[in-house]
């Protein structure tokens, strides 16, 4: 079964006053329909990019993308426009990510007016079918986003993603802004929306907990590449990779269910401008060798249905290390 989506050897490089930018350097990913796949990794690890890269809200580097067969990196006009209907994002700040001077009415039915869906009374009922479908209503139609709650402001950005019936959905730290609480109600909304209508997620966090409650596969950035890539229960209970150990082991609570705290890992990631050479992790590995100085690690098999992109995982192969 092909995958709704595909993204292969995504690059994404930004100039900067300070010198060129590697934000994304060549991350592949593939999104069953109706599954999840989780993206975790620190903050500056490139995960917002591959967001916003998926969509073509930024044009990559270099690397390909397709979405339900079609080439999504050479749409363009009214192909792409066909193609954006049938994918949204859910960003992390709701408040933030809503114009503050449309109202609930305006903002849900945006889409539905942009993709010419409807109109008129027809919008308004569509949009209070949408709000109901989030566990808000009628009553919220002409309110403003700033006179919710968080959540409830997240619940409204959910209904304008979903106005257009979507397949994919991005969900770019859609919870991290909230309460503990309110945190749970979100993701059970999402998983629900997810079973009743078989849609896909793309669904980014630096939270762990979240990232396993969610996904289906996990992927862990670093510095603007995949390290792990596996089934997320087991990736999170038995990790390959030295960086995944790290977080991991940052998080003392990770085998309860449930959100945690922002993982606190040791040292700090190093400046994705001029990066480490070799394997990107090694001025923070604790198992680097001399050979991780000088040889990129692929992301391979070793073992079943794991994949991992460190010179000293799984079978070693001695040759890759004495190099
Ligand atoms: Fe650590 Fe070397 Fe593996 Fe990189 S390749 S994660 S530095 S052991
Ligand atoms: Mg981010």
């Amino acid at each position: 079964d092909p995958a709704l989506f595909e993204a292969h050897d995504l690059v994404k490089h930004f100039r900067s006053r300070r010198g060129v930018v590697q934000a994304v350097n060549g991350v592949s990913l593939s999104i069953p329909r109706g599954r999840t796949v989780g993206l975790v990794g620190e903050s500056g690890s490139g995960k917002s990019t591959v967001a916003r890269l998926a969509l073509r809200l930024l044009e990559p580097t270099s690397g390909t993308l397709s979405f339900d067969g079609a080439d999504l990196g050479a749409a363009s006009g009214a192909e792409l426009r066909r193609l954006r209907r049938r994918m949204q994002i859910v960003f992390q700040d709701p408040h933030g990510s809503l114009n503050p001077r449309m109202t609930v009415l305006q903002a849900v039915g945006e889409p539905l007016v942009v993709h010419r869906i409807a109109r008129g009374a027809a919008l308004a009922d569509r949009v209070v079918e949408l709000l109901e479908r989030v566990g808000l209503g009628a009553r919220d139609l002409n309110r403003y986003a700033h006179q919710f709650s968080g959540g409830q402001a997240q619940r409204i950005g959910i209904a304008r993603a979903l106005a257009t019936d979507p397949e994919l959905i991005v969900c770019d730290e859609a919870v991290s802004a909230l309460d503990v609480s309110v945190q749970a109600q979100v993701l059970n909304l999402l998983r629900s929306l997810q079973a009743e209508r078989g849609l896909s997620y793309l669904f980014i966090a630096h939270d762990l907990n979240v990232v396993r409650y969610m996904s289906d596969e996990v992927c862990v950035m670093y510095l603007g590449e995949i390290v792990e890539r596996g089934d997320g229960d087991a990736v999170l209970r038995d990790p390959q990779h030295p960086y995944t150990r790290m977080l991991v082991s940052a998080v003392p609570d990770l085998a309860t269910a449930g959100p945690a705290d922002e993982v606190t890992p040791v040292g700090e990631v190093p400046s994705p401008i001029d990066p480490p050479p070799g394997c990107r992790f090694h001025t923070r590995c604790p198992h680097a060798e001399a050979a991780c100085r000088d040889e990129r690690p692929e992301l391979r098999r070793v073992v079943a249905d794991r994949d991992v992109a460190c010179l000293l995982a799984g079978p070693r192969t001695s040759e890759a290390v004495r190099s």
